[in-house]
């Protein structure tokens, strides 16, 4: 998804304000990143700690990673001159129902597809590959997070960790929901601005986390679709009865 310019520069003027808040009340602070930070990823799984690699500055679509990766900066600011403890965490594809396809959100989407008899699109040639997480594993971290108020202050990613294509996410959503829905490909210029750089692979290491939290996702991806296509089953069932 690309974002607007006012939306970027909102949100990092929104954590400062947060942040120097937060600093004024002594309040611990915990920032949601995102995965996009990693841009075009040097290696697999991204770790906290890698570099990142994003593209040009004229390319809207890193504006985003740009401004979270500004977000982290202050936090670690915060930590270094106030000994505030801010820390953020990356999420990576969290998933789950009641999420709405609207913003591009592959899984809602394809689920919707399917269920309409709507073709399936796919975007680029199907090959990219993803983590989804489920929403109530997310959760259950984010909070974990939260009661560890001795937790080190690192970036912490939050992802799954269980790989597919996004050509083998369209044929398990067709076959799970019985749809006779054709699965198509589109172009990335067809559907994103011009320029637009998809990410080839994104898998995050949990380790760091699993180590502070025990924590491990408990979703598997079968349960992910499972729950979006309930969901969606009964909101098209509301919505048509
Ligand atoms: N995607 C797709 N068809 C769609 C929506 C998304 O093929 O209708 C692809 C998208 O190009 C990306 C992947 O699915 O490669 C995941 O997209 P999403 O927007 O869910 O998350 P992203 O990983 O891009 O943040």
């Amino acid at each position: 998804m690309e974002r607007p310019v006012e939306t970027i520069v909102t949100n990092v003027r929104g954590t400062e304000t947060v942040l120097a808040a937060a600093a004024r009340s002594g309040t611990r602070v915990l920032l949601a990143s995102t995965s996009e930070v990693y841009g075009k990823g040097i290696r697999y799984p991204f770790a906290e700690d890698d570099d990142v690699v994003l593209g040009p500055t004229s390319r809207r679509r890193w504006a985003y990673a740009a401004s979270k990766l500004l977000d982290e900066f202050y936090c670690f600011a915060y930590r270094d001159e106030v000994q505030l403890p801010a820390i953020p965490f990356r999420l990576f594809n969290t998933v789950g129902a009641r999420q709405t396809g609207r913003y591009g959100m592959v899984i809602p989407r394809f689920v919707r597809q399917a269920l309409d008899g709507e073709p399936i699109t796919i975007y680029g040639d199907g090959t990219q590959r993803r983590c989804f997480c489920d929403v109530r594993d997310v959760v259950e971290a984010i909070v974990g997070l939260l009661d560890r108020t001795d937790a080190p202050v690192q970036v912490y990613n939050i992802g799954g960790t269980e790989e597919v294509t996004i050509r083998e996410l369209a044929e398990r959503i067709r076959a799970v929901t019985n749809s006779a829905s054709p699965i198509v490909t589109l172009s990335y210029d067809e559907v994103y601005p011009p320029g637009f750089e998809d990410m080839v692979r994104r898998v995050p290491s949990t380790e760091r986390i699993r180590d502070l939290l025990g924590w491990r996702p408990r979703h598997s991806l079968d349960d992910i679709i499972e729950s979006v296509v309930a969901y969606e089953r009964t909101s098209q069932a509301r919505s048509s009865g």
